[in-house]
């Protein structure tokens, strides 16, 4: 069995200590991706994101984890390790320094972007830089920073030295022998941890459905370069921002093939800007202009990098391929090139995007047609290997859905790992872990999605979305009365106002009914002396809920307002 590959930790260790793990956030989905090590009185948090909302979430800008587990143990928390700058691990930053201050370690990449984010919420923090190969000591947590290929520069995996034995944790990542800037995985260094002893490993579970290997950046590259070498016309690149390296070689390419490059979208002149500044980008004198000069270049002196790549409504290469761009109108010899693939959901919003652009008469290249994209996660061959270097003793799969980790979890079970050594948690489990043994405790800890609206954190739940929903569906309805409060007697109106219901001067006979039948509620009321406000209200709408669902079969939102006189 190679679990028992295991050592222990020296002959005079004292009785075994227990470190708890605890996920709040990455299980059963793919996004704000949050972990908390537990050790005493001593916590330490491994990333800290965001997702963005379900098609049901109406109205909501993002979701972060439920940190108020972290929040009541304020006092424990020592610090917050970051794997790498993509938004589900960094995008639930400010709304956790918003509650308590605590040091955040990164990459300067990482925390470059991480620092524009508490610049929008005007925070301030304690953000503290790290390298690959740096060795730092966390309270009782000594982390080792290791270097990972990934589709954003700066990514990292920790190796974690905790009173009970090793955690390691790999963040997001592929295996990428030949990445287009930056070094490859150090598996030499991972064969040691390994051989020293891996007492548990949480790894990347995204890909795990898939064969074989995830391609190189340097696929893309060549695919990049046989198309500038070809191109006579403008080329438009979407892509996305976080990918730096493939910025680089588009920058590196446009120089060589003697084009401008001009940048479009916010997020992008965002992170070009915060990715030259701190050297992760090299961007020659003279090549980058403002985005309004493009017009007065000659066509093959053109190279424009663009977000909307997922065909995000209102991203720049969305409003290009719509007539909506202030400075770029799409024509033909144009060639428009989507370097990305579809995030599942966003297919036909990119299909779209891709038709409007064919449309004008640009050429179109995107990944079902070239290989233009490689994904930043790994495939089965890459995770078999990490988990041969590593031979952790116990095992918990993350970054993905439940169906995902499930995969995961039976891919480590096929490299000869313990059934019972692998744990499939999900956000708020709790996971004990001592040298010799790992169990879940029975109670959870809160860990549910908490929205974030406008200013609002958490403020929308449940009952707010379900009237967002039918208000969405089936619009709203507002009757006015006036009525004399002690005989119900009515004084003016019904009128009935709408949204999002029916047009109203269409609908003159309909509406006209619906006051009458208002107003015969109010009657029987009367009658019957239920003269109190509830009473009418609750009339006056069921009465007219059921009048508008026989006319029309649809159920809007009604509320009556009383005015007393
Ligand atoms: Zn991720
Ligand atoms: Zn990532």
């Amino acid at each position: 069995m190679r679990t028992k590959n295991y050592r222990a930790r020296g002959k005079n260790t004292p009785p075994a200590e227990t470190v708890r793990v605890i996920p709040l956030g990455g299980l059963d989905e793919i996004g704000k991706n949050m972990t908390v090590l537990e050790y005493k009185d001593e916590m330490l948090i491994i990333d800290c994101g965001m997702t963005f909302p379900s098609d049901e979430m109406y109205g909501i800008d993002i979701v972060i984890p439920d940190m108020s587990y972290v929040v009541e143990n304020a006092n424990k928390l020592k610090g917050v390790i970051i794997t790498h700058g993509h938004e589900d691990h960094i995008g639930g930053i400010p709304y956790l320094l918003k509650r308590l201050s605590v040091p955040v370690y990164g990459t300067a990449l990482t925390l470059g972007l991480i620092q524009n984010k508490l610049t929008e919420h005007d925070l301030r923090a304690d953000l503290k830089e790290i390298m690959p190969g740096d060795r730092l000591q966390i309270g009782s947590f000594r982390i080792e920073v290791l270097n990972m290929t990934h589709s954003i520069a700066g990514a990292c995996a920790f190796a974690i030295d905790t009173p009970a034995g090793v955690i390691f944790h790999t963040g997001d990542f592929k295996v990428d022998y030949t990445p287009l800037k930056g070094d490859p995985i150090d598996f030499q260094r991972f064969a040691e941890i390994g051989q020293r002893g891996v007492l548990l490993l949480m790894a990347d579970s995204t890909n795990v459905e898939r064969k074989g290997y995830t391609k190189s950046e340097k696929i893309v590259a060549a695919t990049l370069d046989n198309i500038f070498s070809t191109t006579k016309g403008r080329i438009i690149v979407a892509t996305f921002a976080s990918n730096v390296n493939r910025v680089q070689y588009l920058i590196d390419l446009a120089v060589q093939h003697k084009r401008k490059v001009a940048v479009s979208g916010r997020s992008m002149i965002n992170i070009v800007a915060i990715a030259s500044e701190l050297g992760y980008l090299d961007v020659p004198e003279g090549t980058l202009i403002d985005i309004s000069r493009i017009n007065s270049l000659r066509d093959d002196e053109v190279l424009l990098i663009t977000t909307g790549s997922q065909g995000e409504p209102m991203s720049a290469l969305t409003r290009m391929a719509s007539n909506d761009h202030k400075n770029v109108k799409i024509k033909p010899g144009d060639t428009v090139v989507l370097s990305s693939s579809p995030i599942p959901g966003n297919e036909k919003t990119i299909t779209n995007v891709v038709n409007n652009l064919l449309e004008k008469g640009a050429n179109v290249i995107y990944s079902d047609i070239a290989d233009i994209h490689v994904s930043g996660h790994p495939c089965q061959e890459e995770l078999k290997l990490i988990h041969s270097l590593l031979k952790p003793k116990y095992f918990v799969p993350v970054h993905g859905e439940f169906k995902h980790l499930h995969t995961h979890a039976e891919l480590a079970e096929s490299l000869g790992m313990d059934k019972d050594h692998i744990f499939v948690l999900h956000n708020g489990s709790v996971l004990k872990l001592r040298e010799d043994k790992a169990e879940t405790e029975k109670t959870d800890i809160p860990a549910g999605s908490v929205m974030v609206d406008g200013l609002g954190v958490g403020d929308v739940g449940k009952i707010v979305l379900r009237d967002r929903k039918l208000l969405s569906e089936s619009g709203l309805i507002i009757v006015v009365t006036a009525v004399q409060h002690e005989t119900g007697q009515l004084i003016t109106g019904p009128e009935i106002i709408s949204r999002g219901f029916v047009y109203v001067r269409e609908s003159e006979d309909l509406m006209s009914a619906a006051r009458d039948v208002v107003a015969n509620a109010l009657d029987t009321c009367r009658e019957r002396g239920l003269t109190d406000w509830s009473s009418m209200k609750n009339s006056v709408r069921d009465e007219l809920r059921q009048f508008i669902y026989e006319q029309t079969k649809r159920s809007p939102i009604i509320l009556p307002i009383f005015l007393e006189v």
